[in-house]
């Protein structure tokens, strides 16, 4: 566990050196060039510092192994840094607005446009290869802090495809108008994104259940064992707390079984839902009151 967390964090440190030298690249890019869609670029390279930290510490909190105070551990502090990077998000697609449209009002001519666009090219690229390196380890390590980086990281190459459209478009057609427009679409683009990073975020820590498909292999042993042992189940119930999965069900076994019997049998469940903290109830298959309690909350 502390192998796996030290991972994570690095990875959260790579974003780190993405974001500084994204910023720097995008700021000379502006500087050369003047174009708002660059400027908004370095702001949104900005929050990716300020994301990519947030991470680093939320990671950090969220490998403390449980203790007394804290029994189910902390792996939820990792919403803290997906929800709030979403958040950030929404919030540097209100700057990019903010910023364009004036200049929708009084078009600015753009300089050097040829140069600007090569170093936010180069910004991106950086920022692509990243955001692959970490979805994929948010994938492996079902780390939404991660993959909340990484699909921060991915509206960024596609705001800078924007960009470069952009000021390409003004270039070709000397229509100055297009840059703003450009922006602001790419802008609408960024909303989506940050609201869809909150909403799983919240949902997280209003503790859904695990995956559909977890939860339908999860039936299937059901299933599977209830024809091979002769035993029911009832009130599954799932939540994820970031990486971590709990699950709890109600395993009903013939009358005449023994503690130790069915002990055995949800043992076996166990080891099927490897990776899942698991906690089952044993009942009496034939008593009545062993139905009082099927309903998910009491
Ligand atoms: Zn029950």
């Amino acid at each position: 566990m502390p192998t796996a967390s030290t991972n994570l964090e690095r990875y959260a440190w790579l974003s780190v050196a993405a974001a500084l030298a994204t910023m720097g690249l995008k700021t000379l890019a502006w500087w050369l060039t003047g174009s708002v869609g660059l400027l908004s670029d370095a702001i949104e390279s900005l929050v990716n510092l300020a994301a990519a930290l947030l991470a680093v510490s939320m990671l950090r909190v969220a490998a403390t192994p449980p203790d007394k105070e804290y029994p189910y551990g902390l792996s939820k502090a990792e919403y803290f840094s997906a929800g709030t990077e979403g958040a950030l998000i929404v919030l540097a697609a209100a700057a990019i607005i903010a910023t364009a449209l004036p200049r929708l009002a009084a078009p600015q001519p753009l300089e050097a446009a040829g140069l600007g666009l090569g170093i936010n090219v180069v910004a991106s690229g950086i920022n692509l290869a990243v955001a692959l390196i970490l979805l994929r380890a948010g994938k492996a390590h079902r780390s939404i802090t991660l993959e909340a980086d990484a699909r921060h990281l991915m509206t960024d190459v596609w705001t800078s495809a924007g960009v470069v459209v952009g000021v390409a478009l003004v270039f070709a057609t000397g229509w100055l108008v297009l840059d703003p427009l450009v922006a602001i679409a790419v802008a609408a683009n960024i909303v989506w994104q940050g609201v869809g990073l909150m909403r799983r975020s919240v949902a997280g820590l209003l503790d859904s259940a695990i995956p559909q498909e977890d939860r339908d292999a999860i039936h299937k042993i059901f299933t599977e064992y209830s024809r091979r042992y002769g035993v029911s189940f009832h009130a599954l119930r799932t939540r994820r707390a970031a990486a971590r999965r709990f699950i709890s069900f109600h395993l009903l076994v013939p009358d005449e079984w023994s503690v130790a019997q069915a002990h055995r049998l949800s043992e076996r469940i166990r080891e099927l839902l490897e990776g899942a903290t698991i906690d089952t109830h044993i009942e009496p298959i034939s008593d009545p009151a062993s139905y009082d309690d099927q309903k998910l909350d009491r």
